[in-house]
């Protein structure tokens, strides 16, 4: 039986590498049903919005999506629809593999590492109060009767909450994750010595899901002696859960280590609903040219085939992107040796297709 699956298009490059990841995807011979939906800049006219319901609707019908990236319009007032869909399908976790592909070009060779980042809180739920406003003066003469402590004046205020419900599901996440895929260990970063009320719960929290699950070693790190240690000894690490803030700026630094934008793929879990992503955005500037790397994607196509349970079929397309990079005959612009010409990105797809069927 076919699986039901809603490919939300995006734009700018966003409908290049949905249709490089739909031909990758094809060749492994799971039958999915696709519900093919718009949504971003390009729909805005029609539909007066870049996430018209239907597009949400469909997402929450088949319950597993693949996305291409969206451009967020600066200026336009238009929130981001990726946070929006994010939070309208309560996506809390974020999950980001960073491992090294042999011929992507990078500084480090033997990364293997899983980015959990929380979703929903912390820094990014969003209150925030403009200096100068009688709201921020309100938020700071507020605070400064509760906590007896003095904020310059003027300043703005941004509030960073942290739950015990929001720490406790991303912990666990991260844990079930870890025991799902053999990984042995789960590491909790935080700036809990600075940070002891929202920090230190995320932290308290970590240690005691932790004890649910003996056979994981788990152990904590504060984000700023993670970065080091991530760049003198990733091997030392596994899978890494971190509240919203640091995860976003960690999951890039794993990005970068493996070789960037172009080969970094995501997925973000609800309850019930998964929402697949490459973590790059639309890239405008290369939106028509079949020119991008459509590997992300494709990466992120993976583990959804391993959500499927489609292990089989996760492990032959994974082998065929490594092959195809590592051969470096068949590859985008990006990852071209000098001297060898780059292929488009829908070529790249069916090198990979074709190298499935070998
Ligand atoms: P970007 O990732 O779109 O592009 C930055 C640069 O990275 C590009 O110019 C290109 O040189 C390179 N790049 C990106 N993807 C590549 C690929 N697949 N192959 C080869 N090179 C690639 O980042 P940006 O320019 O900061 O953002 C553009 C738009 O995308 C913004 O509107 C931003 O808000 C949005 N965005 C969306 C998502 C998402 O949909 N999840 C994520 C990030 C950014």
């Amino acid at each position: 039986m076919a699986y039901a699956v809603t490919l939300v298009r995006g734009d700018g490059i966003g409908p290049e590498v949905a249709k490089a990841t739909q031909t990758a995807i094809a060749a492994t011979g799971v039958e999915i049903d696709w519900t093919v939906v718009d949504a971003g800049i390009d729909v805005m006219e029609s539909y007066g919005t870049p996430l018209p319901d239907h597009v949400l609707e469909s997402i929450r019908h088949t319950k597993v999506a693949i996305k291409g990236p969206i451009t967020t319009p600066i200026g336009s007032g238009f929130r981001s629809v990726n946070v929006a869909i994010r939070k309208e399908l309560d996506l809390y976790a974020n999950l980001r593999p960073a491992k090294s592909i042999a011929g992507v070009r990078s500084a480090f060779t033997n990364v293997d590492l899983i980015i959990v980042r929380e979703n929903t809180e912390d820094l990014y739920a969003g209150i925030e109060f403009e200096t100068g406003t009688p709201e921020a003066q309100e938020a700071l003469d507020f605070m400064a009767k509760l906590s007896g402590k003095s904020i310059r004046a003027g300043s703005a205020i941004g509030v960073k909450p942290i739950s015990d419900f929001g720490s406790r599901r991303i912990v666990k996440f991260a844990f079930d994750y870890a025991k799902a895929n053999g990984r042995r260990k789960v590491t909790a970063v935080h700036k809990a010595n600075i940070m002891k009320f929202t920090d230190g719960l995320f932290l308290e929290v970590a240690r005691d899901v932790a004890k649910d699950y003996p056979e994981i070693e788990f152990d904590d790190r504060i984000v700023d002696n993670m970065c080091m240690q991530l760049m003198q000894k990733p091997e030392l690490y596994d899978v890494l859960v971190l509240p919203n803030l640091y995860g976003d700026i960690v999951s890039d630094l794993c990005a970068g280590m493996i070789g960037g934008l172009g080969v970094a793929p995501g997925a973000n879990f609800g309850e019930e609903i998964a929402v697949f992503e490459a973590i790059h955005g639309s890239a405008p500037k290369y939106a028509g040219q079949n020119r991008v790397n459509p590997t992300a994607l494709i990466l992120s196509g993976v583990l959804m085939l391993k959500h499927l349970g489609e292990l089989d079929a996760a492990q032959k397309l994974q082998t065929a992107v490594e092959k195809v990079i590592g051969d470096k005959t068949h590859v985008t612009y990006d990852l071209a040796p000098v001297g060898v010409t780059p292929v488009g990105t829908q070529e790249m797809a069916e090198a990979i297709a074709a190298q499935i069927k070998t």
